[in-house]
């Protein structure tokens, strides 16, 4: 018979972890990395989270870099 124990926990990344990085050569996203690290040092979470959602997008349609 087969005996089943508790495995160790399982451990998610966090989802700032996942924040997209603008790439080198690329000016939007160089302009959206700029943003959030203003909105960053702003302490504004929600611009932060905003511009890595722009970020994200940028890249998805086609970033050229
Ligand atoms: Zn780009």
């Amino acid at each position: 018979m087969t005996k089943t124990y508790p495995g160790d926990p399982v451990e998610l990344p966090l989802r700032q972890d996942a924040a997209p990085r603008p790439r080198a050569g690329c000016k939007t996203c160089s302009e959206i990395g700029i943003r959030r690290k203003n909105r960053r040092s702003a302490h504004d979470h929600s611009g932060v989270s905003d511009a890595n959602v722009d970020l994200r997008r940028h890249q998805i349609a086609g970033c050229p870099s």
